[in-house]
C-alpha cells in the first residue's frame, strides 16, 4: 500500500508538472539550473590549418622526429572541401562551410548564394550561453577568422570585416590587421569605440594575460604578422594557452577557432620549408589543446584544413635526419579532401567521409 501511495503521489506531482509551466520552455529557470544544465555542454575547440593538407601534415611530421600532435586525437575523416560552383575552393568558401554550414561562392564570406546572411557556429553557441574566442596567425579579418562573425560579398572587404567584428559579440580574438580598426578611410577608431564599450584591447601577451576583461582583443601585429620563421611572437601555442586560461575561468562552456593560417601562404610561396614551420606552429598549439582537453575531460576537439594548398607531393627524404623533400604542382588549391581529426565528447561523429558543411552541423548537434 505505501509502494502504492508514493507512485500515486509521484504520477499527481508529474501531471501537475505537465500541465503548469513549471518546466516550460519558456519559463526561466533558477540560475542554479541554467549553470548545471549548460555545463552538459562540452566545450569546442576548432583548429584550423588553412592549407594543411595530407602532405603538409606528412612534411610537418617527419621533419619533427616522425611525430605530430595528431597522433592522439581518437577519430578521422575526411572532409570534402570543393565550394558552391568550384571544384577547387578557397578560404572564404570553405571558411563559410564549415563556420555557417552552407556552400558558397569563392571569395564569399557568411553569406549563401542566395544572398542570405548567415549565422555562424560561434554565434550560434554564443546565443547558448557559451564564452566565444577566435585566433588566428593572419590578420583577424581574414577569410578564416571573418567566417566566424563576418557576412560579406568579398573577402577583400576588410574594413567592413572589422567593423562587423566590432559590433559581433566575440568575447577574446588574437591576431593581426589593426590598420583596419584604427586606421580607415571613413576615420573611425574601432578600437577606441570598443574601449568605451568595455572591450580591453591589447597590444602583447603580458597585458593579454594580464587583463581581467570578459571582452578582451590583443592585436599582434598592425597588418599581416611575419611568418614564424621571420620572427612572429608569440607562438601560436602561447596564445592558446593564455585563452584557455582564461576561458576556463568564465565557468561557462566555451567555442574557441584557431587558425594556423599560414600553412596555406607557404603553400602559396611553394616554400617546404615555410609550410613545415607554419604546421610545427600549429602543432605546438594542438598538444596545448589536447592537454587541456584531456585534464578537462568535458571539450571537443576538432582539427581539420579548408583544402589542401599548392598539391604538394612528398618526393624523398631523410628519417633520421628528420628532412623532407617535396614539389609543388601549382601556386594556388588543389581539390583533394582533407583529413579531419577529433578528440573527446562526440568526437566519433567526425569519422567518415563528408562535405565540409557538415562540420558545422555535426558541431551544432553537440550543443544542446
Ligand atoms: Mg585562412
Ligand atoms: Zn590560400
Amino acid at each position: 500500500m505505501i509502494k502504492h501511495n508514493k507512485k500515486y503521489i509521484i504520477f499527481i506531482l508529474l501531471a501537475i508538472a505537465a500541465t503548469s509551466n513549471i518546466y516550460s520552455q519558456d519559463q526561466e529557470y533558477p540560475k542554479s539550473f541554467t549553470l548545471e544544465s549548460s555545463n552538459k555542454n562540452p566545450n569546442i575547440i576548432l583548429m584550423i590549418g588553412d592549407g594543411m593538407g595530407l602532405s603538409q601534415i606528412s612534411a610537418g611530421m617527419y621533419s619533427n622526429k616522425n611525430s605530430t600532435a595528431l597522433e592522439d586525437m581518437q577519430y578521422i575523416g575526411l572532409s570534402k572541401t570543393h565550394s558552391y560552383n568550384q571544384l577547387v575552393t578557397d578560404s572564404a568558401a570553405s571558411g563559410t562551410a564549415m563556420a555557417c554550414g552552407e556552400k558558397t561562392y569563392n571569395g564569399v564570406v557568411g553569406i549563401d548564394p542566395k544572398n542570405k546572411q548567415l549565422e555562424s557556429i560561434l554565434e550560434y553557441c554564443n546565443s547558448k550561453n557559451f564564452s566565444t574566442a577566435l585566433i588566428a596567425t593572419s590578420s583577424i579579418v581574414h577569410a578564416t577568422p571573418a567566417s566566424f562573425y563576418a557576412n560579406v560579398n568579398s573577402r577583400r572587404q576588410y574594413e567592413d570585416i572589422a567593423l562587423q567584428l566590432r559590433y559581433n559579440s566575440v568575447d577574446y580574438f588574437i591576431g593581426g590587421g589593426r590598420k583596419h580598426f584604427n586606421r580607415r578611410s571613413d576615420k573611425r577608431n574601432l578600437i577606441e569605440e570598443m574601449e568605451e564599450e568595455g572591450y580591453d584591447i591589447v597590444n602583447n601577451l603580458d597585458n593579454y594575460n594580464k587583463s581581467s576583461s570578459q571582452k578582451l582583443g590583443f592585436f599582434t601585429y598592425a597588418d599581416e604578422p611575419p611568418p614564424i620563421n621571420s620572427g612572429r611572437k608569440p607562438g601560436l601555442k602561447a596564445l592558446v594557452e593564455s585563452t584557455l586560461d582564461k576561458l576556463k575561468d568564465d565557468k561557462k562552456p566555451f567555442f574557441l577557432m584557431v587558425e594556423g593560417s599560414q600553412i596555406d601562404w607557404g603553400g602559396h610561396a611553394n616554400e617546404l620549408a615555410y609550410v613545415i614551420s607554419e604546421f610545427k606552429d600549429f602543432n605546438n598549439a594542438i598538444s596545448s589543446a589536447l592537454k587541456f582537453a584531456k585534464n578537462d575531460g568535458n571539450t571537443l576537439i576538432v582539427v581539420t584544413a579548408d583544402h589542401e594548398t599548392g598539391g604538394l607531393a612528398l618526393k624523398k627524404g631523410n628519417l633520421k635526419k628528420s628532412t623532407v623533400i617535396g614539389d609543388f604542382t601549382t601556386i594556388g588549391h588543389s581539390g583533394s579532401m582533407v583529413p579531419v581529426f577529433s578528440f573527446g565528447p562526440n568526437a566519433e561523429l567526425f569519422s567518415g567521409i563528408y562535405e565540409n558543411t557538415a562540420i558545422f552541423s555535426k558541431l551544432k548537434t553537440t550543443v544542446n
